[in-house]
């Protein structure tokens, strides 16, 4: 019998009953915006805040409109100005390079490896020309963190990171988000957890995240957060940071409270998904595994695999075939973007050099969604509807 899959690949979890109740609450109030409290009142953006920073460690945080404004947020903040150039990776999503030219700045794109990571010889090669690097841990692939960090301490480079697809992660036991200056993160519908849209930016720096709040649209009621440094900071940055408004809302603030509260076992069941589709397409003749790093502790929301070296006609005919039995698969080695599947040569307002390595790597790029709607069978019966695709469409070329 020809297996069929009928689950949808975009269909996200229902918000938890505690977390409507709690939006039902916000509303209720009329008090929407975050600096609309009454006297003594403390508003849900500020606790979500509060509980973001204990979670990751951080001395700060700031909830904001999107993970694309957190980055441009933390770029400007870290005094990134108009014509500077930011390196960042060549395999992320669109939004990277966006939140760089919002600022005015140039990204600089920097390789993949065929682990998925930011090439560490590329970025050496290119370390000199930006102060700046806008590290994206694109698809949860964390780099050796170590080895990053202590390349761009030896070369002056101050680290953004863009925790996207790491909330819940960890490199070596310290959470994603706490090796750079500043980490960015989106609460949107296809991250971790899910407010529609929104966003977070950390930091230990008192003087960045003062520049942050402001910059975020704070006026002057900067008073009113729990995770920012105290009054004489934002004294002497209040004057000279504009207001580029982005902020976040108690309603999507009372969304994500309970759902931060429940992140841990989400990662798990995320893992858990990962796991079964890994195991099912290993030994697949054709198909290369990204193996994971011991250290990387990562969040299993998406699969990627290599068709290394596979005509593009043949990759067309994987997804194809798959999509036939309703596996939604994403190729970034498509001559045209498609979806979220863009890459450094789609974005020609930010022109580079060509990358034969990276080329390569991506044109045999295969990724999937593993939506928690999903329970473990229908991983295993994902994973063998692509493996018994892709050994078809193998066989037929030797
Ligand atoms: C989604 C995403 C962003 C931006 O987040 P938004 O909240 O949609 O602005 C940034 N980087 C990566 C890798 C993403 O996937």
């Amino acid at each position: 019998m020809r297996e069929v899959f009928t689950g949808n690949f975009t269909q996200q979890e229902p918000i938890p009953p505690e977390a409507i109740d709690a939006a039902v609450a916000v509303m209720r109030s009329g008090r929407l915006h975050r600096y609309n409290v009454g006297p003594g009142e403390t508003g849900e953006a500020a606790l979500l805040e509060q509980e973001f920073a204990a979670m990751t460690g951080a001395k700060y945080c700031l909830a904001v409109a999107s993970g694309g404004y957190a980055m441009g947020c933390a770029l400007r903040a870290v005094g990134v100005a108009p014509g500077d150039r930011v390196l960042t990776n060549a395999f992320t999503l669109a939004p990277v390079p966006g939140a760089i030219a919002s600022v005015g700045a140039v990204p600089v794109f920097v390789g993949v490896t065929g682990g998925l990571v930011i090439d560490l010889d590329d970025l050496a090669a290119k370390a000199d020309q930006a102060d700046v690097l806008m590290l994206s841990h694109m698809r949860g692939h964390i780099v050796d963190m170590d080895a990053l960090m202590a390349l761009c301490a030896a070369r002056g480079l101050t680290v953004i990171e863009d925790c996207a697809h790491t909330m819940g992660g960890a490199w070596a036991g310290v959470p994603s988000g706490r090796h750079g200056r500043v980490a960015c993160y989106s609460t949107q519908t296809y991250k971790h957890v899910n407010s529609g849209e929104g966003g977070f930016l950390i930091t230990d720096d008192a003087e960045v995240m003062a520049r942050a709040v402001i910059l975020s649209g704070s006026y002057m009621l900067f008073d009113r957060h729990l995770a920012a440094p105290g009054a004489e900071v934002f004294e002497r940055v209040k004057y000279d940071t504009p207001n580029v408004s982005g902020r976040m809302d108690n309603l999507r603030a009372a969304i994500l409270r309970p759902q931060l509260r429940n992140l841990s076992d989400q990662v798990a069941a995320w893992n858990a998904r990962y796991r079964v589709v890994e195991d099912g397409l290993r030994g697949t003749p054709g198909l290369t595994l990204i193996e994971r790093p011991e250290a990387e502790g990562f969040v299993g929301s998406s699969i990627q695999f290599l068709l290394s070296g596979w005509r593009e006609a043949r990759v067309g005919e994987v997804l194809r075939r798959c999509a036939a039995r309703g596996v939604e698969l994403k190729w970034f080695g498509g001559a045209e973007p498609a979806g979220f599947t863009s890459r450094y040569d789609s974005w020609r307002y930010a022109p580079s050099a060509p990358m034969p390595e990276t080329d390569r790597i991506l044109r045999g790029l295969v990724d999937m969604r593993l939506p928690l709607t999903f329970d473990l069978e229908d991983c295993a019966l994902i994973a063998r509807i692509v493996s018994g695709e892709v050994s078809v469409v193998h066989q037929s070329a030797e």
